[in-house]
């Protein structure tokens, strides 16, 4: 049986709302005073934001950064001047040292007007070399990544290689010198953010150490001899974004250069998984915020500005729901970020699992709402910037931002992937061994949270669903692990498995949305009853869907018929006129 809770980031002092939403129970104590973030605190975020914005639009046009695809060769030095490579880093060594928040608020305004720039500094503020100094212990490695970081220069993490990420194995080799004095690092890594501007990386590698093989992680030079920049990649959004393949021949990198950790058995070490995690907020939800904020505001100047048969455009029904829908995920999102940066210090809870759901529910939800926007925008949202700007029209960037939107459900893990591996390391972790707590799963929902929450009758009702839908997952999945008592049979049915990390998402979105709106009262200027209803009825019809989905995955003629196209035993007339190559590029 399964007694311990077995998040690794969970301790009784600090529970997570999300574990136990898995295990069958909505946590409403969590989440009814719900965090938010200090006036202080907002304060120094308001100056930093300032100062960054200004360098931003000196600095920067987006619009003829996307149309050549290079940003000002100086950008660099610029940002780390201000300080902005190193928003959370301490005073003393020459950062802002800024608080999460108001880090993700930097990344977000970066991302309303450069993506390539947002993707610089989130890059090298979460993921890069100094983010990892507060988890270093004393010592040269230590001692070098703070030096690094004190003279301001940039770096990136390289993990993924030609490969593809989703191995397990990483094939970049390092390699202990005779002397143990170093290793010599061979290999190959793909999209690697910030490497050609990179003074510094840190990447991963497969280490033999006595009899198994363990992926370790390594902070490595760029200018050390064999290190190669070996492509610059180009992307369908992020027009100018430093982004390179590097290719490692005998890299010689001194042992100490090894960040040491204890054993285990995954596909990135433990702290680089904990950076990503965090880092995906900022990296992956960050812009997605932005984008739909933007949106937000788009949305009401050509409503505002376009009348249909001499009726204004936003008195009609449709159009109302469209607004309305963007209106409650631009709440969504907020609410999910303050959940994820402030939840451990105010409530106090662990939001690490939240953090990893975050990437879909941010990711997906700002594409749903960068597509309706380019629905109601008609063929004015597929027009460019420029080719509005030249017949006068309202320049807005929008086709942009649906490029720059896509891109968010691929980088830092394709968004089905997500799904999967959080069914394996999250939602199933509660269930083998199976739990001990599968009676309190089979019993009658406790709703006592309704008497307790200060909501309308309509979000009384959400959350009555939330509660009762939050069993429904928990006896699912404790009936799947019953039938299933290998695992990994289990895990073989992806198709079952997405739809119910998609419900789980939704599940905890709908509850901090009901959790933030009952903190901020049902009555005066604050209220957000609305919001959380509009956005509560589509999470039901989102969960509706995904249980149809579930119920449907069992499916004999889908695995066949692709059998048969991909050993090209059939269905070779499906392509009767195809040209043959697809594309005459680098002929
Ligand atoms: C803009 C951008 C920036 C990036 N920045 C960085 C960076 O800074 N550092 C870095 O290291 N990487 C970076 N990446 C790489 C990114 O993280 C990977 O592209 C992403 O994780 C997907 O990996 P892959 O492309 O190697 O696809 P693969 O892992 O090869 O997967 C190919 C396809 O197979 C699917 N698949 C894989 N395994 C399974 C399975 N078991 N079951 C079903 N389907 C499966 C995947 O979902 C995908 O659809 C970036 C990518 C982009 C687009």
């Amino acid at each position: 049986m399964n007694e311990r809770p077995l998040n690794p980031w969970y301790s009784d002092e600090t529970p997570s709302f999300l574990e136990h939403l898995y295990r069958g129970e909505l946590r409403w104590d969590l989440i009814s005073r719900f965090p938010r973030q200090d006036p202080a605190d907002r304060e120094a975020g308001d100056r930093a934001l300032t100062a960054f914005s200004d360098l931003l639009r000196e600095r920067v046009d987006p619009v003829e950064v996307d149309a050549t695809g290079v940003l000002p060769p100086e950008l660099p030095e610029a940002l780390a001047a201000g300080g902005f490579d190193r928003l959370q880093v301490p005073p003393s060594l020459g950062g802002l040292g800024l608080s999460a928040l108001n880090t993700f608020r930097v990344v977000e305004a970066a991302a309303g007007w450069s993506m390539p720039t947002a993707q610089i500094l989130s890059v090298q503020n979460t993921i890069g070399v100094g983010p990892f100094l507060p988890a270093l212990p004393p010592g040269p490695l230590r001692d070098t990544v703070e030096a690094r970081t004190r003279s301001g220069v940039f770096s990136g993490n390289g993990d993924t290689e030609p490969q593809g990420a989703a191995n397990h194995k990483r094939f970049t080799t390092a390699t202990p010198t005779e002397d143990g004095a170093a290793f010599l690092l061979n290999g190959e890594k793909v999209f690697t953010g910030n490497a050609p501007i990179a003074a510094m990386v840190n990447v991963t590698a497969t280490v033999r150490e006595g009899d198994s093989e363990r992926v370790r992680l390594f902070f490595v030079d760029t200018d050390s001899p064999g290190f190669r920049v070996s492509a610059h990649h180009e992307f369908m959004g992020l027009k100018g974004f430093p982004s390179g393949a590097l290719t490692f021949e005998d890299v010689r990198v001194p042992a100490h250069m090894m960040m040491v950790e204890g054993e285990h058995n995954r596909r990135l070490t433990p702290e680089l998984y904990r950076r990503l995690v965090v880092g995906r907020v900022h990296t992956i939800g960050a812009p997605s915020l932005a984008f739909s904020r933007l949106c937000l505001e788009w949305a009401r100047d050509f409503v505002n500005r376009r009348q249909i048969d001499e009726r204004p455009l936003g008195s009609y029904d449709e159009i109302q729901r469209n607004v309305a829908d963007t209106l409650s995920e631009v709440f969504a999102l907020e609410t999910l970020t303050q959940w994820c940066l402030l939840a451990e210090d105010q409530v106090p809870a662990n939001p690490g699992f939240e953090q990893v759901a975050a990437k879909n529910l941010t990711s997906l939800t700002a594409w749903r709402v960068v597509e309706r926007t380019m629905a109601l925008y008609g063929a004015e949202g597929y027009e460019t910037e420029r080719s509005k700007a030249r017949r006068g029209v309202p320049p807005v960037p929008l086709e942009r931002a649906f490029r720059e939107a896509r891109g968010l459900r691929i980088s830092g893990g394709v968004d089905f992937m997500m799904d999967i591996w959080m069914a394996h390391k999250a939602v199933f972790w509660c269930y083998y061994p199976l739990p001990a707590n599968a009676e309190a799963i089979e019993a009658e929902p406790d709703l006592s949270c309704l008497d307790e929450a200060d909501l309308t009758e309509a979000n009384l009702d959400h959350l009555r669903f939330a509660v009762t839908g939050t069993k429904t997952f928990a006896r699912t999945c404790l009936e799947l692990a019953r039938r299933y008592p290998d695992q990994d049979e289990l895990f073989e049915q992806e198709r079952l498995l997405i739809p119910l990390t998609q419900i789980g998402n939704e599940l905890l979105l709908m509850s901090l949305v009901l959790g933030r709106t009952s903190s901020l009262g049902t009555s005066g200027p604050q209220s957000t009853q609305d919001l959380a209803d509009v956005y509560c009825a589509q999470a039901r019809l989102r969960i509706a869907d995904a249980w149809r989905r579930h119920h449907a995955a069992d499916s004999p003629a889908a695995s066949r018929a692709a059998g048969q196209w991909l050993s090209g035993e059939r269905w070779a007339d499906l392509l009767p006129d195809m040209p043959g190559d697809a594309s005459p590029a680098g002929k």
